[in-house]
C-alpha cells in the first residue's frame, strides 16, 4: 500500500490515518538532529514552527503565480508551492502513523490539521486554478510536453476540487472532505478491532478471552466457523462510519459534477471509466470461476479426508484446508533451512542484486544521526546509481510496537523534484513492515528470520521506493509513484515475479558465505505460492467489485439511505462469483477492509496492475531475470513516474496499450497453470 500526497495539495491529508498511540520516549537532550535530519523537529514544538515557515513560504509564492514570474513558469510555481505543502504534510502524516512518543505523534498530528485548512483553501483557490489555466495559451513557448501534461492534471484536479464552483458549493466541498478525512479514520481504526469471545465458547474451544484474527488453525472444524465468524461479525459503529464516509463521497462526486465516486476515481486510469473498471471485473470473474471451483472441490476432497460428514468448503475453513492441501502436495520446507536463508538481510542483498544488474543501482547502509529517525528497528539504506550519484533514502521501520499499525505501508516523505535552484531535491521513503516483535539490537536486525511473505512483500515496497528512485522528474506532482493507482503498483508487483523466480530465488535466499537455499526446496516455496491462485482471484474481485459497487450511483444511493447494508451489498457479489462456498451471510467482511479508505472504488488497481506486470515480466524478464539491456529499458519507463501516460508507457514495453481483455486472458492463463491440482492424502 503507498500513503503519499496524490492530490494536487491534500491528499496525504486524506489518506490512511491509523493508530495514534505509541510507547517510548525518544531520546532526550544529546540529538544532533531533528526528524529526517531537519533540525526544527527534534523536539513536538518543532511541528507548530514548521507549519509557520511552511505557511510564510506559500505566501510569495501564490504572489508569483498570480503576477507571472519571468524565471518560472506557472506550473513550476504550481509544482513548488504544493511541494512545500506536501513535504510538511507528508513527513507529518509518517509521523503521526509510526512516531514512537505519543507527544510527538500528536504535535504532528495537530499540524496535519492546519495545514489540511491550508491545503483545502490553496484547493479551492480561484485566482492560482485560473492563472495556472491561462498559462497553457500565455506560457505555451516555454513549456515542454511534461509541462503540459503536469499542467492538465493540476488543472484537472483544481476541477476535481470544486474550483469553478460558487463560494456556497466550494464552503460545501471542504465541509465534506473533512467528513470524508473523518469517517476514514473512524473506520480505519475499527478495522483489526479485537473481539470478545463468550465464556461457553472459551471453555468449549480453549480461546483466549479476545480474538485477534479471523483465521484458527485447528482441526475442529466447529473451532474454526467459530473464530472465522465471530471475528468478521457486524458491528453497528464500523457500517456507521461507512455510511458516513460513502454519503460523503457520494455528495462530494456530485458536487464536482459525476453521477458518482465511482466515476470521479477513474480519471487517467487505465481502463479509464466505471462501467470498464466494472466489466473488468464480472469478465475477470466469470473467466477465473471455472479453475476456482476446481480448486473448491480439491479442496472438498481434503476435507471429506479430515471431516467425514462436512459437505461443503466453509469460508472458515480455507486456510486451514489450503495449508493441509499445500503440505500435502508440495511438502513443506524445514523451519531450520527458512530460518537459515530465508532473513531480512539476505532478502535485502537479493533485492539489490536484481537493481544492480537490471539498473546499476545498489543500496548502501548508514547508520542513522541521533533524532533523525524514532525509537524503533530502523535501517537507513541509500539508493546509489553506476556513477556513484545517490538517487534517494529509505528507511524501514521493522519492528513491531504498540500503537504501530499493524499494516505494512509505504510513505514517500518527500518527492523527487528539481527545485528553483537548480538542485536535485531527493526522495526520501519510509517503509513500516511488522516483522520483528520488538526492539532489537541494530546489528542484529539483518540476521533475523523472517517469513517468505514478508520476503515477496519487501521486494514489493522496494519496487515502489526504486519507481520513486528511479522517477527523477522536473515536478514532483508526477515524481516516481505519483501516477494512478493502477500503474503506481506495476513497479511493485513485477518485483513479486523476480521474487519467486527458481534463479533469482535461489540467488537472494543465499547465505553471505555463498550457500544457496537447495533448487528443491525453492521450487516448494514457488509451487506453493502459486497453487490455488484462482481462488484467490476470485476473492481479491470480489472484493474490488464490491469496493467498485459500494460507490456507484445506485448502490451508494440506496446504501446512503439504509435501504441496502453493506453486508447483503458483499453477499450480492459473492453468492454469484462463488456460488458453492460456504458462508454465514451474517457476517461482514467488509467492517475490516482497510482498502476501502486510500483506495475507494480503485481496489481494483491491484488486479490490473498485477496482470500488467505479468505481460511485462513475460516478454522482458522471464528468461533471463538480471538482463541489463531489458533493465534499462524498464528503468526508462519508470524515469517519467506520472509525467507521461500509463497507457504509452505500458505501449513502449508491450508494443500497445493492454486492452481490458489481454489483461482477463493475462490473469487466466497464469492461474490456470496453476490450478492444474490433483488430489492428495492428507
Ligand atoms: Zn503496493
Amino acid at each position: 500500500m503507498i500513503s503519499s500526497s496524490r492530490r494536487l495539495f491534500a491528499s496525504s491529508i486524506l489518506s490512511t490515518a491509523r493508530g495514534l498511540l505509541g510507547k517510548g520516549k525518544l531520546a532526550g537532550p544529546d540529538k544532533v538532529t531533528g526528524l529526517f535530519g531537519n533540525d526544527l523537529l527534534k523536539t513536538a514544538e518543532g511541528f507548530a514552527v514548521l507549519t509557520e515557515q511552511v505557511k510564510a513560504k506559500c505566501g510569495p509564492i501564490v504572489e508569483r503565480i498570480e503576477k507571472g514570474d519571468e524565471n518560472r513558469t506557472r506550473v513550476e510555481l504550481v509544482d513548488d508551492l504544493s511541494n512545500e505543502l506536501c513535504i510538511a504534510a507528508d513527513l507529518a502524516e509518517c509521523v503521526r502513523n509510526l512516531h514512537s512518543d505519543p507527544e510527538m505523534a500528536k504535535a504532528a498530528e495537530e499540524a496535519i490539521r492546519e495545514l489540511y485548512t491550508l491545503l483545502e483553501t490553496l484547493n479551492t483557490y480561484q485566482p492560482l486554478y485560473e492563472n495556472l489555466k491561462k498559462s497553457r495559451a500565455t506560457e505555451k513557448e516555454r513549456l515542454n510536453e511534461v509541462d503540459l501534461r503536469t499542467l492538465d492534471l493540476l488543472v484537472q484536479e483544481f476541477e476535481q476540487s470544486g474550483v469553478h464552483l460558487p463560494d456556497k458549493e466550494r464552503e460545501e466541498f471542504v465541509r465534506l472532505s473533512g467528513e470524508i478525512f473523518d469517517a476514514g479514520v473512524r473506520f480505519e481504526s475499527g478495522c483489526d478491532r479485537s473481539v470478545e469471545v463468550g465464556k461457553s465458547e472459551k471453555s468449549a474451544f480453549n480461546l483466549d478471552s479476545r480474538l485477534v484474527s479471523p483465521v484458527s488453525h485447528s482441526s475442529s472444524r466447529e473451532k474454526r466457523k467459530y473464530v472465522y465468524n465471530h471475528f468478521m461479525g457486524l458491528s453497528d459503529e464500523q457500517e456507521a462510519s461507512l455510511r458516513k464516509l460513502i454519503t460523503a463521497r457520494h455528495s462530494l462526486a456530485k458536487l464536482t459534477g459525476f453521477p458518482s465516486y465511482a466515476h470521479r476515481s477513474q480519471l487517467n486510469s487505465l481502463l479509464g471509466s466505471y462501467e470498464h473498471a466494472h466489466d473488468f471485473l464480472w469478465g475477470l470473474i466469470q473467466r477465473i470461476r471455472p479453475s476456482a471451483e476446481k480448486e473448491l472441490a480439491v479442496l472438498s476432497d481434503v476435507l471429506r479426508q479430515c471431516d467425514h460428514e462436512a459437505t461443503r468448503v466453509g469460508e472458515w475453513d480455507l486456510f486451514y484446508l489450503t495449508e493441509l492441501y499445500k503440505n500435502s502436495a508440495f511438502g513443506s520446507v524445514p523451519s531450520s533451512v527458512l530460518s537459515q536463508f530465508v532473513t531480512l538481510g539476505n532478502v535485502l542483498r537479493g533485492f539489490g542484486r536484481v537493481t544492480q544488474s537490471l539498473y546499476g543501482v545498489t543500496f548502501e547502509q548508514r547508520i542513522p544521526l541521533s533524532g533523525e529517525m524514532w525509537n524503533g528497528a530502523i535501517l537507513k539504506l541509500v539508493a546509489v546509481d553506476a556513477e556513484g550519484k545517490e538517487l534517494g533514502t529509505v528507511y524501514l521501520d521493522v519492528d513491531h510496537r504498540s500503537g504501530k499499525n499493524l499494516g505494512d505501508c509505504h510513505y514517500t516523505v518527500r518527492c523527487s523534484k528539481q527545485l528553483e535552484t537548480g538542485m536535485w531535491q531527493s526522495p526520501v521513503i519510509v517503509l513500516s513492515l511488522n516483522l520483528i516483535p520488538k526492539l532489537s539490537g541494530l546489528s542484529s536486525i539483518t540476521s533475523i528470520p523472517i517469513t517468505i511473505k514478508a520476503a515477496e512483500n519487501i521486494f514489493h515496497e522496494l519496487g515502489h521506493a526504486m519507481h520513486t528512485f528511479l522517477g527523477r522528474t522536473t515536478h514532483q506532482h508526477v515524481s516516481g509513484t505519483r501516477c494512478p493507482t493502477d500503474h503506481a503498483e506495476i513497479p511493485s508487483t513485477l518485483m513479486e515475479y523476480f521474487f519467486y523466480d527458481l534463479n533469482v530465488m535461489q540467488r537472494t535466499l543465499c547465505t553471505t558465505e555463498g550457500q544457496s537455499i537447495d533448487i528443491k526446496d525453492a521450487a516448494t516455496i514457488i509451487a506453493s505460492e502459486n497453487a490455488l491462485s484462482s481462488l484467490n482471484i476470485v476473492h481479491q474481485a470480489s472484493y474490488a467489485l464490491f469496493d467498485l459497487e459500494l460507490h456507484s450511483p445506485e448502490v451508494a444511493e440506496s446504501f446512503m439511505n439504509g435501504k441496502v447494508s453493506s453486508t447483503q451489498i458483499l453477499n450480492r457479489i459473492l453468492s454469484r462469483a462463488l456460488p458453492n462456498l460456504e458462508r454465514d451471510e451474517s457476517t461482514a467482511y467488509q467492517h475490516r477492509f482497510h482498502h476501502l479508505i486510500p483506495y475507494g472504488s480503485k481496489y481494483y488497481s491491484y488486479l490490473v496492475a498485477k496482470a500488467s506486470a505479468s505481460l511485462i515480466w513475460r516478454t522482458h524478464f522471464q528468461s533471463d531475470p538480471y538482463n541489463r539491456e531489458a533493465g534499462e529499458k524498464w528503468a526508462e519507463a519508470q524515469s517519467h513516474g506520472g509525467g507521461v501516460p500509463s497507457s504509452v508507457i505500458l505501449s513502449r514495453m508491450l508494443g500497445s496499450p493492454p486492452t481490458p481483455s489481454l489483461l482477463i486472458d493475462t490473469l487466466a492463463s497464469q492461474s490456470q497453470q496453476a490450478s492444474n491440482l490433483s488430489a492428495v492424502n492428507v
